[in-house]
């Protein structure tokens, strides 16, 4: 028995890259797990891969993160499916990058939309009925962009830096009710989205990096998994870098 067995977590995404690896962690615990995804096809063979891999039981989800109604149905959707939500991990994220002066309005909209307003409809969404179990993990994957910035990504850093601040607010709403709210924030992780990157910039960031390699979506999932669990339990409105030491 872990602490995980028969708990039930949500994680924003998961269809691939930090989320599918969080997912992975959380089933392999016993966990009942729910992923989503903007294509129901895409959520449910990754749901199905991660419980063949896991042995565990995970439930794939359409869900567009960024739109409110939506995320009420899904909440409604795990609740009745796979019980009360214990943890949310609000991993779901794109990226619209360029420079301000040439960057669309809509390009800074859909990342605020879905990085920013994702975790709030997410996080309005579960906590009435984490309130009333008074107890509940919510976990919010930032960025060390959201901490120092970086040229060419002005949206994304917005929404990483808000999503720091909406964080500890929350915490203080919310800590009352045995209820934590804390932050991931990763530094340059192995996934589809970095994969775009030129090769020039990946060298650069390497070479940053003082650990010298670029971080694994299992490196993200075992510091998530640690602020869901009891060991966590005096940790609220924490930012953990997890970075190999990127933002120092
Ligand atoms: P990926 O691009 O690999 O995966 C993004 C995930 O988000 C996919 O599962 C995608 O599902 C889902 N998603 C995107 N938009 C929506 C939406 N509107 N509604 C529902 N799901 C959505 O990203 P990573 O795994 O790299 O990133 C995960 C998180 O970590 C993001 O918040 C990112 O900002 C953050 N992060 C990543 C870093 C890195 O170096 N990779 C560094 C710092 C932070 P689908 O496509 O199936 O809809």
């Amino acid at each position: 028995m872990s602490e995980f067995s028969d708990k039930t977590v949500l994680i924003t995404g998961g269809t691939r890259g930090i989320g599918r690896a969080c997912a992975a962690a959380f089933a392999r615990e016993g966990a009942r797990v729910a992923i989503c995804g903007r294509t129901a096809a895409t959520a449910q063979a990754a749901a199905e891969e991660i419980a063949a891999e896991t042995g565990g039981k995970v439930v794939g989800f359409e869900t567009d993160i960024a739109s409110s109604p939506a995320v009420d149905a899904l909440v409604k959707s795990v609740t009745e499916t796979l019980g009360p939500i214990y943890v949310l991990v609000n991993n779901a994220g794109i990226t619209r990058d360029g420079l301000l002066m040439r960057m669309k309005p809509e390009d800074w909209s859909a990342v605020i939309d879905t990085n920013l307003t994702g975790a709030f409809n997410c996080c309005r969404a579960v906590s009435r009925d984490m309130l009333k179990q008074k107890t509940g993990r919510i976990i919010n994957i930032s960025s060390i962009i959201g901490i120092r910035g970086q040229g060419g990504q002005t949206n994304y850093a917005a929404a990483k830096a808000g999503l720091i601040g909406f964080s500890k607010a929350l915490a203080q709403e919310l800590a009352s009710r045995n209820i934590t709210v804390n932050v991931v924030a990763p530094g340059y992780i192995d996934t589809d989205m970095t994969a775009v990157l030129s090769e020039e910039l990946r060298a650069g960031l390497l070479e940053r990096i003082p650990m010298r390699r670029q971080g694994t979506g299992e490196d993200i999932a075992a510091a998530v998994k640690f602020l869901a669990g009891a060991d966590a339990s005096y940790i609220t409105g924490a930012v953990l870098q997890v970075d190999g030491g990127l933002a120092m």
